[in-house]
């Protein structure tokens, strides 16, 4: 949703928004110049839950407050019909959306949105007697249809549940209508007016489609394609999703504009919006060629502005289909439709942006929505920050494809968020902990940063295209995210989403070293300890530059453990070690000194985690130099029972798993074994405690 970078980095004017912390409402209001050369947009008239809308909120703090609280009361307003009554998500399961119609009528004048939602959707859990939507208290349902028959229905606590007219099995197919009329106005539907003409527009994300239409609010049952018949007066051009196949005169003053979107969508991505715009037309070259319109709708008095501030939309789709595979929508358009939100929405084929904000995070921030929210959506909004990281991790993509690599960290680094709180949204129906800034947009979008860096660029861009193949026009949750990963890069990546999306913080690392002749260069043994208190351990690689008089020499170490040592050889004099130099990971460092390393750190060592264990445990060994390792496992009465390592190994640490199993694969028994550690002419035992 909503982009709320420009904010943060106050780098252009802006107008209140929804969520925004109110620390940060407040900041702005003393450091943002207030808008200019615009004219304020005017809402027709203050009521309970309006939109906040634009203007001269932030040059004072005490409007800053009181949009915030009006959007705080917007908030309260979806939140209490987000949640729905036991048994209606079980009702909704039943049955799979393939198609809703909304024929609507908007009158500025009167604020009333009059019209049909038609439902078409195929039982999957038959029989079904009623289809259940969401359906918010504002509007009032006054008829409805099964298959063109009228029936009976029901509205109870924002569940809107149709008597069909007869019981349809698994596989049938249902078609359903609902006449309805009332005055959305909320925070997620706006009737402004500017320069004293009508600019009405919505934003649903996350539970607002229901205020407007009954639906089906959910992202994992997304509609395979929705039709949008509006009629307006004359004088005002409708925006929204897919294709304008065509504008009819109903009546005399009146237009009905009608939008196909045949991409499945998601409800929350549905949108309008709605003015006498003045339209600037582009065109984007698809890769497999033809063309693609690219259309932006705008206030009249921007249209000098937009056209120079859009211009780079195209180069964007451009890069991003280039990275991350052809524009989603690309038998359709893209384009922006001007509103009075501060901030942008990704709706599907046509972002919503705020009036005067050209900003080129805000255009590629919402742009890459269009592959990370709409083309693969998170599945429920515990997951927003499958949306929200990757559009601001975009942002910083954008630069680096424009501006080059050192863009790109410098944008990385204004991104770091040190603070508490999981990425994980624990409770989806909490609208600020879904679009808190810091950890859904900030921390979240140093998750795709860090894992660029884990699995390398050609691997980590390849598996985005798998994510794409694999949920393309579907959602996704964490779990999946993480399954395609670790299935297109072959690698196990368990402890970095458990760390990183459902963990707290980051690693602190304290680091070490000296330095020692080795053959015709030097070895670095470098120590590693990981400081945190507010964490766990957290597994990462780790690069390490290590500075000599003959250059800069860089590898990269395993991180997987409390104190860690490694050995790493180069040929020239040591002059400087850093640790994680290019800030891939969200941690913070610290040089202990090169005299702090205690030679009993060169020692040879073994331990084991767990331990007491079942039914695996990670033995480490740590060598002072490069050498011939034997490791087993022994029963108490000395007899073999598996081997561990029998191979030369570097100095430094190393970690092998025993599986509790002997050399025939069996089970061994609960009880005490040994590790025996043999390198040169030193042993280590150590002590394992297998509890079955
Ligand atoms: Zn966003």
């Amino acid at each position: 949703m909503p982009c709320r970078l420009t904010f943060a980095r106050l780098r252009a004017p802006v107008a209140s928004t929804l969520a925004i912390p109110a620390l940060m409402i407040l900041a702005l209001a003393t450091a943002v110049a207030p808008v200019g050369a615009a004219e304020p947009l005017s809402p027709l008239a203050p009521e309970p839950g309006a939109a906040p809308w634009s203007g001269t909120y932030h040059s004072q703090q005490h409007r800053a407050r009181e949009a915030e609280s009006k959007a705080r009361a917007g908030m309260r307003l979806q939140k209490a019909e987000a949640s729905r009554p036991a048994g209606a998500a079980k009702a909704m399961s039943d049955y799979d959306v393939r198609w809703y119609g909304l024929v609507l009528d908007l009158n500025p004048t009167t604020r009333i949105v009059t019209g049909t939602t038609t439902v078409r959707a195929q039982v999957v859990n038959g029989p079904l007697t009623s289809l259940q939507l969401d359906f918010g208290s504002q509007m009032t349902a006054s008829a409805a249809r099964s298959a063109g028959v009228p029936a009976s229905f029901t509205w109870n606590s924002g569940i809107l549940a149709i008597n069909l007219d007869r019981a349809y099995g698994t596989g049938e197919i249902v078609d359903v209508a609902i006449d309805y009329a009332g005055n959305p106005s909320s925070s997620g539907f706006g009737w402004n007016t500017y320069q004293g003409q009508p600019l009405i527009w919505t934003l649903s994300e996350p539970y607002g489609a229901r205020i407007w239409w009954p639906c089906k609010d959910t992202a994992t049952d997304k509609a395979d394609s929705v039709s949008l018949d509006v009629t307006v007066p004359s004088n005002l051009i409708v925006a929204s999703n897919g294709v304008l196949t065509g504008v009819s005169t109903p009546v005399a003053g009146k237009k009905t504009y009608h939008w196909r979107e045949r991409y499945p969508i998601a409800t929350y991505l549905v949108s309008l919006a709605i003015h006498p715009y003045a339209i600037i037309n582009d065109v984007y070259y698809p890769q497999d060629g033809g063309t693609m319109p690219v259309t932006h709708y705008v206030l009249p008095s921007q249209l000098g502005a937009a056209t120079a501030g859009y211009a780079v939309t195209v180069d964007m789709i451009e890069a991003f289909a280039d990275a991350f595979g052809e524009y989603p929508f690309v038998a359709e358009k893209y384009g922006h439709a001007q509103f009075p939100w501060g901030g942008g929405m990704e709706h599907q084929t046509c972002s919503s942006m705020y009036y005067n904000n050209y900003d080129e995070y805000l255009i590629a921030h919402e742009l890459g929505h269009q592959w990370f929210g709409d083309l693969v959506t998170c599945a429920d909004f515990s997951h927003i920050w499958l949306n929200e990281g990757f559009a601001t991790w975009l942002e910083a993509y954008w630069k680096e494809v424009r501006y080059g690599i050192a863009s790109y960290h410098a944008e990385m680094a204004a991104a770091r968020y040190l603070g508490a709180g999981t990425i994980f949204v624990e409770n989806p129906n909490d609208f600020s902990a879904i679009f808190d800034y810091y950890l859904s947009y900030l921390k979240a979008s140093w998750v795709p940063h860090m894992l660029r860096h884990v699995l390398g660029d050609e691997a980590f861009f390849a598996a985005l295209k798998q994510y794409r193949d694999t949920h393309g026009f579907g959602a996704a949750t964490t779990e999946q995210f993480q399954a395609v990963m670790e299935s297109a890069s072959g690698r196990d990546l368990a402890a970095f989403f458990q760390q990183w999306i459902y963990g707290e913080y980051f690693p602190r690392y304290d680091y070490s070293w000296r330095h020692e002749p080795a053959g015709a260069g030097w070895r670095v043994r470098l120590r590693i300890k990981q400081s945190q208190t507010n964490a766990g351990l957290f597994v990462m690689p780790l690069d390490v530059r290590i500075d000599t008089a003959g250059g800069p020499y860089t590898f990269v170490v395993q991180n997987d453990a409390p104190e860690q040592w490694y050995a790493l050889e180069v040929p020239s004099a040591p002059t400087a070690v850093t640790l994680d130099p290019e800030d891939w990971v969200l941690c913070e460092t610290r040089f202990l000194g090169v005299s702090d390393v205690p030679d009993a750190g060169l020692a040879l060592g073994l331990e084991a985690a767990p331990n007491p264990f079942n039914p695996r445990t990670t033995v480490r060994f740590t060598l002072g130099e490069e050498g011939q390792v034997a490791l087993a496992v022994h029963d108490a009465a000395g007899r073999l029972v598996a081997v561990l390592a029998g191979d030369r190994f570097a100095a430094g640490q190393h970690a092998v798993t025993w599986d509790g199993r002997d050399r025939e694969g069996r089970a061994a028994a609960s009880g005490t074994y040994f590790a025996r550690l043999r390198a040169g002419d030193q042993t280590r035992t150590l002590a394992l405690t297998l509890v079955r």
